[in-house]
């Protein structure tokens, strides 16, 4: 299977579950997870369209998408999101390459971001991430520690929130699954309520295995990475 075919398959499967839940289409990006993949099959997804990707670590996506500091031809028109842990020490060059940090998990990385972006004129859009449980590592334990995370970031000028992000526990039980992701809506609902003038929209949940529940519990963004690149050796 080609990446372009991949990505058609996708988009007609994201547009059959959101029809079948009563969503629009438009409501749900997709996001290409490239990590571990090259510059070749990154080309291939951003010629059949894709205009949103995802890198686990600053280092492999400066590479590929920005050696110096701007991006690569053509990548100039892409948003670029930060899906995984952040180091402390990369988060400077994180802030310089990724259009939005999508894995902010823990307070500290709040603080160097806040740092870091102090004198930006516009703010660099972050997710908060909560954990989903069982054997995940990363991400704020509740909506009591999300509550924190958004009081951290509204007293950093050069952070702004975008919403929330999780990863569904690694299992094939789909109850837990759906779990994950209803809890995540519900931490949006409660945000919302608490925190009104903040931007909340994005749900950033769903990957290859889970995303048709993911969009079934109001996910706004999945990230697929094998579904569209196929298996990464690492
Ligand atoms: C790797 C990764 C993905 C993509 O996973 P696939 O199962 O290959 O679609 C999505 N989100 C995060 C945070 C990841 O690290």
């Amino acid at each position: 299977m080609s990446v372009a075919k991949n990505i058609n398959h996708i988009m007609e499967e994201v547009g059959e579950t959101c029809v079948r839940a009563g969503r629009k289409t438009s409501e749900v990006q997709i996001m290409a997870v490239s990590k571990f993949k090259d510059l070749q099959a990154v080309r291939q997804a951003y010629d059949a369209g894709v205009r949103l990707f995802g890198e686990s670590r600053v280092q492999e996506a400066a590479e590929k998408f920005s050696p110096q500091t701007g991006r690569l031809e053509p990548f100039n028109d892409i948003q670029l999101h930060l899906i995984g842990s952040l180091q402390r020490n990369k988060a400077k060059k994180a802030a310089a390459i990724f259009d939005c940090i999508q894995s902010v998990d823990r307070t500290e990385v709040i603080e160097e971001l806040g740092k870091i972006t102090h004198g930006r004129t516009t703010p660099l859009p972050v997710l908060l991430e909560l954990n989903a449980g069982e054997d995940s590592k990363s991400g704020f334990p509740n909506t009591d520690g999300l509550c924190r995370a958004a009081e951290n970031v509204l007293g950093l000028k050069g952070l702004t929130i975008n919403g929330l992000m999780t990863m569904a526990p690694w299992t094939d039980n789909d109850r837990l699954v759906r779990h994950a992701f209803s809890n995540l809506k519900k931490a949006q609902q409660i945000l919302t309520g608490k925190f009104p003038d903040s931007n909340w929209q994005t749900l950033s949940m769903g990957m290859s295995g889970d995303f048709k529940i993911a969009i079934q519990e109001g996910s706004t963004l999945i990230r697929i990475g094998t579904a569209i690149f196929g298996g990464r050796a690492v």
